[in-house]
Order: structure tokens, then C-alpha cells, then sequence
């Protein structure tokens, strides 16, 4: 047998399906009025409730949304979001307190953790729990520095050695330009990068406390316009983002350099702990990592690691941060060895990507979060960064004992299923 087995059966399924005629009936495109919704930028009471009708949508569907809080806070939910509607109700959990022992972050923090996935906070919690009996987690920010990578096109190869030159030339003027458009973000390197005739210019920048993706938009901006206005080289287009700085993808750019802020976690848990708190033994959790490591080998994975995203979109989502960053957070290495009788775990996590100020963090239920954190506004961004990846290594200590334990599955038919 040529074609593999699994392509035949989708086939026999779309023909149970469908004849020929219906699937062209079905693709060729609809004739019937198309009526596009009419786009708000600044949302009201009324511009809420003109959706609504729009829709023609059951009462009960509209106040589950468009909510008395919702209506009364529309022209603040409007600064972040589009076509403003109401907001969604997602369940928050809480853990910890997570004992956090940090360059940046010290002190025991209740982590807030928004998710629809029963079992997740639960996790969370008894990974919490042993790491903080054995004394907390140490944790410090290695590397800071947001990438923008503006691109350049050139007729030859030649021009885009002169507009490096130029660049290189130029640097502190650039750096002017970009830094006048922000009080917080910091322009701390423009590296060129040369394929041909096309020229990417790697620019980092340190953002204060915000996470900063807008902030090195706009400054970026500014450079490249200044570029513009006074290279006496021949640029035939130019591209705020070249698509190389790894903005909402995992990437081996920002895995080995740091995008956002790279953070080390780790925490030493005493052998008696391990079985105690975590219910398996040190023996066990490392014969199962070894294995966790190669299959991570064997399928290709950016970094080794079990579940960062878990941890990560939930407190994301609560605090007001991009849960589109994830894609990108989510990426690191995850390390646990004998020390001695006990076991050390560590999480490095080169690209975490948080604000305690900017974004979504101003919003009501999403400050409020960033408060019981204790984590919100000025000099705090540093903090929060440690407080993800420590959130992260709890999620890997205990998922990493449920599955050498056996308990995984039951865990979750204990708390997703049987409910
Ligand atoms: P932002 O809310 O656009 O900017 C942060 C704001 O906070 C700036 O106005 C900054 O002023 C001010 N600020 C006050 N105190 C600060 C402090 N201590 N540290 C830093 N800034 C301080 O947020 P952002 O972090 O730049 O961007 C995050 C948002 O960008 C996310 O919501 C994400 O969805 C979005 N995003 C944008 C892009 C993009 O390409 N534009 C890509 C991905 C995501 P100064 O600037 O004067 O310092």
C-alpha cells in the first residue's frame, strides 16, 4: 500500500459527506447580501448595545456579556479592544503563596491564574507547595531587551554594505531619533544582519517596566523614518518589521539571545519532600525525566521542557499581559538532577514577556489581579518576569511527579471529568 491509510479514510469521510456538486455549491461563494458590521473605535453604552442588535442575539446570551460592569466601563475596555462587546468570564484560581527568594521578586506571592482547564490550578498548587516548604525558589533576571527588526531592500548587494556603513555610522543620531518618542525604552543595540540586498537591523531595547512590544514599535518608527529622511543610499522599500525579531513566535533567535526577559528559576526540594508533598521519590522523577528529555530531542521541540504555556496563558490572561505571547514565552529548557539524595529543578526562560504597567494591565479585573500579586505599576516589571518563571517551575515539578507517579490521568479524571 502507497498512500498511507489515514488519507484514505478522510477520504471515505468526505464522501460520506458530500457528492461533487455539493461541495462546489458549498465553496463557490455565496451570493446572498453580505452586510460587514459597522467598525466602533470608541465604545459607549450604546455602541455596546448597537451590536447587540445586530446580532440578533437572545437577551440572556447579551447581559452574560454586555454585563452591567461591562456597559458602565465600555469607554475603558474600548482603549484595548475594537468593536468593544462586553467581556468574557473566565474562571480565576489562585495558588501558593509561592515563596519566591529573587533578585527582583521576594516575598510569598499568591499567584492569580485565569483558565477553563480543571486540573491546572490544582497542579500548580502542589508544585507551589513543595517548592515553598523546601525554601523557596531562587530566581533572577539574566537579560533584558525587546527586539524590533525594521528591513531594507536595495537594488544590489553593494548598497546594502553602504547602508550598513551608514548605519554604523549614524548610530547615535538613530538612537536619538527612536528614544524621543518614549521616556522608558532604551535603545541598546542596532545589529545589521546582510542577505543580499535586503538588510534586517536587529534592535534591542530595554522598556522599563511595560513589556514593551508597542513602546519599540513606535521608536522603531522614528529610526527608520530618520533612516529615511538622511541615508544617502538608494532604499527601495523598508519594512517596520522584517518578520526576524520572533514578536509572537518561538524562535531559535529569541531562545538563544532572550526576548523580553530571560529568568532563571530553581529550587533544591529535600528527598522527604518529594515523597511528602509530591507523593513519588526523587528516583522516579528523574528516571522519568530522562525520558521526558529524549522524546523532547526526538520531536524536534525549541528547548526541552513539559508545560510552560499552562502557567503561562493563565496568568497571561489574569494579569492583563498578551496572551498572544505565549507563543513565544513558552519556550526554554526545564533541568532536574540528583544533588545529593534530593533533587535540584531549574526553569530558563529566555523569553518572557510581561508588563506591570502598559497593555492590558490597566484594566479593572486585570489590575485587580496584578494587585494581589502585589505587582502592579512602577519597578515592578523585573518582579513579575520572576514570579511567571517561578510559576513555570512549579507547573514542571508537578507535572513531571504526576506522570513518573502514575497519577496524571487520574488526576485529571479526578478534577476535569468526575465533576
Ligand atoms: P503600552 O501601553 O503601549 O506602552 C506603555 C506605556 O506606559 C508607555 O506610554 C510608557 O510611557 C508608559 N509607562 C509609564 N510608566 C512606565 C514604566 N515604569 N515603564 C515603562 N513604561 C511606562 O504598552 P507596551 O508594553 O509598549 O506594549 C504592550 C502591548 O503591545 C500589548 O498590549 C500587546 O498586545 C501590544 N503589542 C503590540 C505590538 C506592536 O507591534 N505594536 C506587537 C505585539 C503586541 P513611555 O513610552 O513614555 O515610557
Amino acid at each position: 500500500m502507497i498512500v498511507p491509510p489515514h488519507v484514505a479514510a478522510m477520504l471515505k469521510r468526505i464522501r460520506a459527506r458530500f457528492d461533487q456538486a455539493s461541495i462546489e455549491r458549498r465553496m463557490g461563494g455565496k451570493d446572498t447580501p453580505y452586510r460587514a458590521l459597522r467598525p466602533v473605535r470608541t465604545a459607549s453604552r450604546k455602541s455596546v448595545l448597537r451590536f447587540w442588535e445586530a446580532f440578533g442575539a437572545t437577551p440572556e446570551d447579551r447581559d452574560l456579556i454586555a454585563d452591567e460592569a461591562a456597559l458602565a466601563g465600555a469607554e475603558i475596555y474600548g482603549r484595548n479592544v475594537e468593536n468593544f462587546i462586553g467581556t468574557v468570564k473566565v474562571p480565576v484560581g489562585v495558588i501558593g503563596p509561592v515563596r519566591v527568594n529573587g533578585l527582583n521578586a521576594s516575598g510569598d506571592f499568591h499567584v492569580p491564574l485565569a483558565t477553563t482547564e480543571a486540573a491546572l490550578v490544582a497542579s500548580y498548587g502542589r508544585g507551589a507547595l513543595a517548592a515553598s516548604k523546601a525554601g523557596g525558589i531562587n530566581t533572577a533576571v539574566l537579560y533584558e531587551g525587546v527586539m524590533r527588526t525594521p528591513a531594507f531592500r536595495f537594488g544590489t548587494m553593494i548598497e546594502s554594505g553602504l547602508f550598513v556603513e551608514w548605519v554604523v555610522n549614524n548610530v547615535d543620531r538613530l538612537k536619538e531619533a527612536a528614544e524621543a518618542t518614549t521616556r522608558h525604552g532604551k535603545l541598546v543595540s542596532v545589529e545589521p544582519m546582510i542577505d543580499s540586498n535586503v538588510v534586517f537591523l536587529i534592535c534591542r531595547y530595554t522598556t522599563g517596566d511595560a513589556s514593551g512590544q508597542n513602546m519599540v514599535t513606535i521608536a522603531t518608527n522614528a529610526m527608520c523614518e530618520a533612516i529615511v529622511a538622511d541615508c544617502p543610499v538608494q532604499i527601495e522599500r523598508w519594512y517596520i518589521e522584517g518578520n526576524f525579531s520572533g514578536d509572537k513566535k518561538a524562535s531559535f533567535l529569541g531562545m538563544v539571545t532572550g526576548r523580553g526577559r530571560k529568568v532563571t528559576a530553581s529550587v533544591t526540594l529535600p528527598a522527604a519532600m518529594v515523597e511528602r508533598y509530591l507523593g513519588t521519590t526523587v528516583r522516579d522523577m528523574l528516571d522519568y525525566g530522562q525520558v521526558a528529555n529524549l522524546g523532547s530531542h526526538l520531536s524536534g521541540q525549541l528547548g526541552a521542557q513539559a508545560h510552560y504555556a499552562n502557567g503561562l496563558a493563565a496568568l497571561y490572561i489574569a494579569t492583563g499581559q498578551d496572551a498572544a505571547c505565549v507563543s513565544e514565552s513558552a519556550v526554554g529548557f526545564t533541568r532536574m538532577e540528583a544533588a545529593g539524595d534530593d533533587l535540584f529543578c531549574s526553569v530558563t526562560m529566555p523569553n518572557i514577556l510581561v508588563g506591570s504597567v502598559g497593555g492590558g494591565t490597566g484594566l479593572p479585573s486585570q489590575s485587580a489581579a496584578l494587585n494581589i500579586l502585589g505587582l502592579k505599576g512602577e519597578g515592578k516589571g523585573a518582579a513579575l518576569a520572576e514570579v511567571a518563571a517561578a510559576t513555570c517551575l512549579c507547573g514542571e515539578i508537578s507535572i513531571v511527579a504526576a506522570i513518573a507517579a502514575g497519577h496524571f490521568s487520574r488526576a485529571h479524571e479526578t478534577l476535569a471529568r468526575m465533576r
